[in-house]
């Protein structure tokens, strides 16, 4: 038998539970499914402190679908996890909120050619998602001074500062004023250059799964059972699986459905392609025994700076940052340094530590045709009816953040223009 449903919504990560939430709590009340490939999630193990990285990284782990990237430019494989089960990969992520640059949504308005998408509408947007509490220590006032005007209270999202700060935190500072790298009291508001603290997720220890009242959530559907839905299907199922998904079901480039023998419903070329994301690379420095009495895993605020330059370039900033007279003065040795100070040695050591920040993106991009998208700035899928695709996968262009924040924005967006368009903030409007 077939259930049928108004919305159905495949993948409970950020986005997708902003959709279903918003969705079924509109005055409306459509029947919406959510429909997860993992759990629910609820074990206390997977949502506090340090048990959970040990959860989810661990082989066979049921929270992670354990991704692996093909061999990259030094041979090397890059973990490319992504959170399985409600909440996606915000179950198993740092919890670091940064919200990033102004300049990069509003160039996605300008790139789809909708303000939906530029900083006034996502500046409204975060302060629905957040409940900010302005926690930052007594001691560091004078450096971290977010201002209420740029932050909500009041939403699903508990933001906060971390609770301990460590011992070496003001050397952090002192070492980027040395460097002449600026000081920004509060990398939360738009502009995020220079030194700071971006807030954490993780509210007196404890991550909270959102939205998940008043959603159907936990259904399966691998072994058979189909559902109905009456008005769309909506695809949140993350920038790797969304268009997996979409694939399987017959919609993206034609030669590459046809390698795969799946018969073709919609020639979508760039479905799977383009794919963004922030990779990194570590250089350190050990400093002498004393100058820091934090053990490793305790919690604690990473610094956040951003320097907007390739990566040679900025690889050679945060060399200049470590050789400020603060730390200079404590070092012990440097760990994963380049060479010497050589571009090619510099690059030599970037590559060879290559890692994957886990932000990847725009694999069914946004944009204004099916020759150079895939969705439209409603989120419809170009070509077809009552399917749209709303996470991180429709990014024209990554961010410059940690990209939690732009999944919930996108959900905000997407189940706006959702409830305007069918109506749903009047009550009775689906029967
Ligand atoms: C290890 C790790 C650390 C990270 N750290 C941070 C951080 O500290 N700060 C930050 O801002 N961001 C961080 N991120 C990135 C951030 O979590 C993601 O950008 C964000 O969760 C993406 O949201 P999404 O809704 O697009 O997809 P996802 O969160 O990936 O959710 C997709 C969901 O869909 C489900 N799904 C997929 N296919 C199907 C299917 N066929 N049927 C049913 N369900 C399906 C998946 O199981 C998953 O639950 C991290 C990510 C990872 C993996």
């Amino acid at each position: 038998m077939t259930e049928g449903f108004d919305f159905i919504i495949v993948g409970g990560g950020p986005s997708g539970c902003v959709i279903a939430a918003r969705l079924a709590k509109s005055p409306a009340r459509p029947s919406v499914l959510l429909l997860e490939a993992g759990g629910p999630n609820e074990d206390a193990a997977h949502l506090t402190g340090t048990e959970r990285y040990e959860a989810e990284f661990r082989e066979g782990s049921p929270l992670n679908w354990a991704y692996m990237t093909e061999p990259q430019v030094r041979g090397q494989k890059i973990d490319y996890s992504r959170g399985k089960g409600l909440g996606g990969s915000t179950a198993i992520n740092f919890c670091g909120w940064v919200v990033g640059s102004s300049e990069d949504y509003d160039e996605w308005a300008r790139l789809v050619g909708d303000d939906s998408f530029g900083w006034k509408n996502v500046r409204r947007c975060l302060q629905r998602i957040e409940n900010f509490h302005d926690d930052v220590p007594v001691g560091f006032r004078e450096r971290i001074a977010p201002s209420s005007e740029d932050h909500g209270v009041g939403g699903a999202v508990d933001l906060s500062y971390q609770k301990e700060w460590l011992p070496t935190t003001d050397d952090v500072f002192r070492a980027a004023e040395e460097v002449g790298l600026g000081i920004n009291p509060d990398v939360n508001n738009g502009s995020p250059i220079g030194m700071g603290i971006g807030t954490a997720c993780i509210y007196k220890g404890t991550r909270k799964i959102i939205f998940k009242q008043g959603v159907a959530v936990g259904v399966k559907v691998t072994s058979g059972p189909r559902f109905r839905a009456r008005k769309e299907v909506i695809i949140s199922g993350g920038a790797i699986n969304s268009p997996q998904l979409l694939l399987l079901s017959g919609l993206g480039p034609e030669q590459e459905l046809r390698k795969h023998g799946i018969p073709r419903v919609l020639d979508l070329p760039q479905i799977g392609r383009n794919l963004q994301d922030h990779c990194f690379s570590t250089a350190g420095i050990v400093i002498e025994k004393g100058s820091a009495t934090t053990p490793p895993l305790q919690q604690s605020p990473s610094p956040m700076g951003w320097f907007q330059l390739p990566a040679v370039l900025s690889m050679r900033d945060m060399l200049r940052f470590f050789q400020a007279p603060t730390w200079k003065r404590k070092t012990v040795r440097h760990a994963s340094w380049p060479q010497d100070s050589s571009d090619k040695a510099i690059w030599e050591a970037f590559s060879s530590n290559l890692r994957s920040s886990w932000h990847m993106a725009g694999t069914v991009t946004m944009g204004h045709n099916a020759q150079e998208a895939c969705v439209d700035s409603s989120f419809n899928v170009i070509g077809m009816q009552n399917l749209r695709v709303a996470d991180m996968s429709v990014c024209p262009l990554l961010p410059n953040n940690h990209t939690q924040s732009t999944a919930y924005i996108i959900g905000e967006i997407a189940a706006e223009k959702i409830v305007a368009e069918h109506g749903l903030n009047q009550v009775r409007a689906v029967l």
